[in-house]
């Protein structure tokens, strides 16, 4: 008999390691690993401060703490989007329980950090604890074949956060307007009455209540999901992204470099990054997150044929393997040293023909509400979230939380920030892989990203 991993509730500390004598357990990062050579010695359970790990030499009974049942509003992901939903739904008067499944809000990050202050101006105060770097100008270059061609752009105003505080600053001014956050709690399901969301189902996977399923009803659920949403789904909503529309994502913090600390780099190169672009965004002291993302169809297409009618082949590689070749060219890069490593999809598509349905609003990345054309999110994703906080909040005032009230939402959602990344899709989609060299897409990704 082996000890007995709850995964859900391990909080990777790695202690249950340090003191096993059989070499019988491994951490790897989020993921306890136990081996044949455990002898249920039960020293490992006594040093797991959270009861995750169960022997028959010893169990720890968990604790169950008695939990609401019944919230105005549930808002699920503690990203940006469902942040800012959360904290003015609450600031208007609405009971609101805001889960998320990681046990660190805004770790690990996926995102190249960059945002502009307009964007974040009418949210909340620059604040030097999660900026760290601000930028007023913009280099693209575009490179033709044996060619390039290089645009600057000054004047502008972006900040490159630290997102992992940030998320964190979002969720506690959340927490302060009265929201109620779970963190280590994932959604599992969601309840249905007829064609209506009543709520959800979530894990406890924390030492607090344990692992049980548990359902939560509430009059409107909004899921800030992310990427990986899979709520919208189970709710019958179709959010399924095509490979065409998926911009796959590596990026390396660097430290050690050389580049312009007031200046975002962009590279548009189709032999570097087929169908997307490379940046480099600086980050603090001769940091910078350098990073790109290629379209996910591109294994799809045969060449790729540039605007100057030249076929070229990219050939095979991991978008890491292009990230390296993208670093090892540029001296200014290859001199770094990577502290950290970020990976992850971007969706570029049209929002889901539908955004909510009897009881629930899809908001953010969940709601594929980024730019397609730079793959920025992060504003979007706070504007949708108080887009969708307003509907909610007159929906359940007025006692009226189907799918026709709460369209208000993506109506409005379609004449404003909609509006336009519709335009800038169709843009995308007018100059397909191969052909994103062409002037006017670049001077269109210029304005996009700043100039
Ligand atoms: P997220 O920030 O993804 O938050 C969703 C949250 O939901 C997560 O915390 C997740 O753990 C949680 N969750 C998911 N499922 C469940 C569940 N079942 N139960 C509980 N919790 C759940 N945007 C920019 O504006 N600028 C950039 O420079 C930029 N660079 C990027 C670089 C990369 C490599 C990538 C991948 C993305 C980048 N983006 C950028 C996009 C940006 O990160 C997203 O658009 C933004 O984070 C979307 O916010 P969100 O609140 O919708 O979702």
């Amino acid at each position: 008999m082996t000890v007995i991993i709850d995964q859900e509730r391990c909080a990777y500390c790695g202690g249950c390691v340090s003191v096993c004598p059989e070499e019988a357990l491994t951490l790897a990062e989020t993921r306890l690993l136990v081996n044949e050579h455990c002898i249920d010695c039960g020293d490992c359970v006594s040093a797991c401060p959270v009861g995750a790990l169960q022997s028959e030499e010893i169990q720890i009974p968990i604790r169950q703490e008695p939990m609401r049942k019944q919230y105005d509003l549930i808002v699920v992901g503690a990203g940006p989007g469902g942040s800012t939903a959360a904290r003015l739904a609450a600031q208007a008067g609405l009971s609101v329980l805001l889960l998320e499944k990681r046990q660190e809000i805004g770790s690990p990050v996926r995102c190249a950090e960059g945002l502009g202050h307009d964007h974040l101006a009418d949210f909340l105060e620059p604040d030097p604890q999660w900026i760290s770097a601000m930028v007023n100008q913009v280099e693209i270059t575009n490179v033709i074949g044996d060619e390039k061609e290089i645009l600057h752009v000054s004047g502008g105003r972006g900040y490159i956060l630290e997102r992992r505080l940030f998320d964190r600053t979002l969720a506690e001014l959340a927490a302060q307007a009265g929201v109620e956050v779970r963190v280590k709690t994932s959604v599992t399901g969601i309840l249905k009455e007829a064609d209506t969301i009543k709520g959800v189902t979530i894990d406890h996977g924390n030492y607090i209540t344990g692992t049980e399923k548990v359902d939560i009803e509430a009059s409107v659920v909004i899921a800030a999901d992310g990427i990986e949403s899979q709520i919208g789904r189970w709710a019958g909503l179709d959010t399924q992204l095509p490979l065409k529309d998926t911009m796959v994502c590596i990026q390396y913090l660097l430290a050690g470099v050389d580049i312009d600390p007031g200046c975002n780099h962009f590279t548009i190169d189709p032999r570097i990054a087929p169908g997307g672009y490379a940046w480099a965004f600086p980050k603090g002291q001769e940091g910078a997150n350098v990073g790109l993302g290629v379209q996910a169809d591109i294994w799809e297409a045969e060449a790729v044929t540039t605007d100057n009618g030249q076929a070229q082949l990219v050939g095979k590689d991991t978008v890491l393997g292009f990230l390296t070749r993208f670093i090892e060219r540029d001296p200014r890069l290859a001199q770094g040293y990577p502290v950290t490593l970020v990976a992850g999809n971007v969706p570029v598509a049209l929002s889901p023909h539908e955004m909510v349905t009897d009881g629930l609003m899809l908001v953010g990345d969940a709601a594929r509400q980024v730019d397609p054309l730079t793959g920025g999110g992060i504003a979007n994703a706070m504007t949708a979230g108080k887009m969708a906080a307003e509907v909610a909040v007159a929906a359940i005032q007025a006692g009226e939380t189907s799918k026709h009230f709460l369209s208000r939402y993506p109506e409005q959602w379609l004449k404003s920030t909609g509006r336009l990344l519709r335009r800038n899709y169709r843009l995308r989609e007018k100059f397909p892989l191969g052909r994103r060299n062409d002037k006017r897409f670049v001077q269109a990704f210029l304005l996009a990203v700043g100039g």
